[in-house]
């Protein structure tokens, strides 16, 4: 990067098309414009301008929507670009949700179902070091509906998050955006959400594969250890909203990050509400 990066330095004393109060770094390779540091995107190599005026030309599509490969490597490549959110953002910027959809479908949507199945199943109950014991005495097909039942759950409370965040981004966005570039906003949600009922299921998955009572300490390290990976794995779908608005959508640097933390807060009271409501038939 740092060699592609000297390639475009702006020469001595050129100031920046965008602001011709600031020295210019870079010289756009695409338009030819000097660009300030606030005006260059380093990722894809190109003005805020430039990348503005076509963003999907700025970063490959997704490999689920090309034809290269299996649909089991499209699939997984299409997963692992999730941990390169800033890069992929501007691939979203194109007009089809369908190929998106399929992917939801196919991701987040059996990852929410079987994130149920340890915190909500009643009647089998998932202890340390991969312990499962069965609470009282139900038949096989009291387990079975207990298991779908704890499945359908989860999946009714992503149903929830994922509506409240998806409404208000796409909304906000729609609001700041060109109509062609409005798709992004699903887009980028279709495509990412699976990385929160992932961090989800980790997390239980961790959990009931913690080791017993023998070793105080050990299973506090690896409690943390999950806490931190569910964090990041949030934090990775929030970075990838707000580098689409960015960079998708081209909505300003500020701008960008307010977009992303109304969804955030309307989500977060959404659950807490649910919890509240949850809480309250149980007692
Ligand atoms: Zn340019
Ligand atoms: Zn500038």
């Amino acid at each position: 990067m740092q060699d592609r990066e000297s390639e475009h330095t702006a020469p001595e004393g050129a100031v920046c098309a965008e602001h011709h109060d600031r020295p210019a770094s870079f010289t756009c390779p695409r338009c030819g414009n000097y660009a300030c540091i606030f005006c260059w995107h380093s990722v894809s190599q190109r003005c805020d301008a430039c990348l503005k005026r076509d963003p999907a030309a700025a970063a490959p599509p997704l490999a689920w929507e090309t034809r290269e490969g299996s649909v089991l490597s499209r699939f997984f490549r299409t997963l692992a670009s999730a941990f390169r959110p800033v890069q992929s953002a501007p691939a979203f910027a194109r007009p089809s949700l369908r190929p998106a959809i399929a992917f939801f479908v196919l991701s987040a949507v059996p990852l929410a179902a079987l994130a149920g199945v340890i915190p909500n199943t009643k009647t089998l109950m998932f202890g340390s070091a991969f312990a499962v014991t069965v609470q009282g005495h139900p038949t096989a097909s009291q387990i079975a509906l207990d298991v779908a039942l704890a499945m359908l759950l989860q999946l009714a409370s992503f149903a929830l998050d994922f509506a409240a965040l998806a409404l208000p981004f796409a909304s906000l966005v729609q609001a700041y955006t060109p109509e062609a570039l409005r798709p992004a906003a699903l887009r980028v949600l279709l495509y990412r959400s699976w990385l929160a009922p992932c961090a989800t299921l980790l997390f239980f998955l961790g959990l009931w594969m913690l080791p017993g009572g023998s070793a105080p300490n050990e299973p506090t390290q690896l409690l943390s250890v999950l806490i931190v990976l569910q964090f990041v794995m949030n934090a990775l779908l929030l970075i990838a909203m707000r580098a689409t608005a960015r960079l998708a959508c081209g909505i300003g640097a500020l701008l960008s990050f307010v977009v992303v933390a109304v969804p955030l807060v309307v989500c977060t009271i959404a659950q807490v509400f649910v919890a509240r409501l949850l809480g309250g038939a149980g007692s």
